[in-house]
């Protein structure tokens, strides 16, 4: 098709009731970055959450096609930008396929056996996560138009995947609530294979990170576990080796598996957590560390605990800082800032000479050159001089379209003392 005749048909009608743009709010767009803020709408049509739309320019021009959020700042999701294509479930299942085929060479039933099968805007399926533990997917739906395909997403995704038994929603409450939807927490099962066994469904046993785990898809953190830390956990495990290590915000115990795994002197691990910490107490058995006497789980408040150790003069060679989102948006950023702060100057001071700090922040509002100035402050309050050493991002099940860069939201660093 020829230039001219490409720019006729898209300033043509569009097969889909059409969101038009105001002046100059087609940028981006144009880059390729799926979202349609509310500010940038001079008219929506008036329909249910999530229905398909178009998207055209106050020039005319049809832009792309997506999912209507009537409720919410993020007022339309881009879904292609080729204007014919609408935002079906047969566009769904080609981007799944396509977001599998990239992490083929990931899976590996014997080390690697859970991973981030849709991340997202990033797999071109903005609002949809889904997250692979064996047998079980586990998916969030966190905009309208994923809600109102949720019903066809269950067998869709058995389709697909022939070796998978179950198909689980896990409700985000606070997504639900900006798409104005009702507020649902409880996990529900989407989809099963005639006879799968309801229980082997709810508690799965996997390999990632270099341990065996037991993740609860019902219940577990998110949808059943943190998947973004897998490399991460691998190499902080291979540092450990002779070290008394600190794990703040362990969780299910990614790192402390890790460190124990690596042959470290000791790990003491801390989480506020009692549901996590009992996972962790079941992953250390799976991997024939129950009962290890390196080993010392503590429940607490981290921010508290690590003062109590700062005052007990107690000391570290290697500290894990692995801080759940602190700011959920850039507003709460400078607040966020203050906390983590907070933690890596009390972990500065709880480490020894020649000692290491992995430090985490998985807020997307607080970038990696901010993380950076307030870890660099951290250490000058603690009086420490620290070097990185190397940094750290999310696992390559999570990848990062270059048209969105709020699709990187996990980093860290390496620092030595
Ligand atoms: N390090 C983990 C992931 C940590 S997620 C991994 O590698 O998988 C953040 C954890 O912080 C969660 O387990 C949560 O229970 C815990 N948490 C949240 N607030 C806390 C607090 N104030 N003190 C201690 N733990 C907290």
């Amino acid at each position: 098709m020829s230039a001219t005749a490409a720019t006729d048909a898209s300033r043509g009608k569009s097969a889909l009731p059409e969101v038009l743009l105001r002046p100059g709010r087609e940028k981006s767009l144009l880059r390729r970055h799926p979202w349609v803020f509310s500010g940038a709408v001079a008219a929506a049509p008036d329909l249910p959450p999530g229905e398909p739309v178009a998207v055209r320019a106050s020039d005319g021009r049809l832009l792309a096609t997506g999912f209507l959020s009537p409720a919410s700042q993020l007022r339309v999701r881009v879904l292609s930008f080729d204007e014919s294509t609408p935002a079906d479930l047969s566009l769904v299942r080609r981007r799944v396929e396509a977001a599998a085929a990239l992490r083929a060479p990931l899976w590996d039933a014997q080390r690697r056996s859970a991973m981030r099968l849709v991340h997202g805007e990033s797999d071109g399926l903005p609002g949809f996560v889904a997250d692979r533990y064996g047998p079980v997917i586990c998916v969030q739906l966190l905009c309208a138009g994923f809600q109102r395909l949720r019903d066809a997403i269950g067998p869709m995704l058995l389709d697909l995947f022939p070796d998978v038994s179950a198909v689980i929603e896990r409700p985000d409450a606070k997504a639900l609530a900006r798409e104005g939807l009702p507020p649902r927490q409880e996990a529900e099962l989407l989809a099963a294979r005639p006879g799968a066994d309801t229980a082997a469904i709810r508690r799965v046993l996997v390999n990632f990170g270099g341990s065996r785990r037991l993740v609860d898809t019902f219940c577990g953190q998110k949808t059943g576990t943190y998947l973004d830390q897998a490399e991460n956990q691998i190499a902080v495990g291979a540092l450990a080796s002779g070290r008394d290590v600190l794990d703040v915000f362990c969780c299910d115990g990614g790192f402390t598996l890790a460190c124990l795994r690596g042959g470290a002197k000791s790990v003491l691990s801390v989480d506020s957590s009692a549901p996590a910490l009992e996972a962790l107490a079941e992953n250390l058995a799976l991997n024939g560390l129950d009962g290890d006497a390196r080993c010392e789980t503590t429940r607490a408040d981290a921010f508290e605990f690590l003062r109590k150790l700062r005052d007990s003069r107690r000391s570290f060679d290697l500290i894990v800082l692995d801080p759940p989102k602190l700011a959920e948006t850039k507003v709460r950023a400078e607040k966020a800032c203050r906390a983590y702060k907070d933690l890596n100057l009390l972990c500065f001071k709880l480490l020894r000479p020649g000692g290491l700090l992995a430090t985490f922040s998985c807020s997307g509002a607080v970038d990696p050159a901010l993380f950076r100035a307030v870890v660099a402050e951290a250490a000058c309050d603690a009086g420490r001089d620290a070097k990185t050493i190397r940094f750290f991002s999310q696992s390559p099940d999570h990848p990062v379209a270059l048209s969105f860069p709020e699709g990187l939201y996990l980093k860290g660093l390496l620092c030595a003392v």
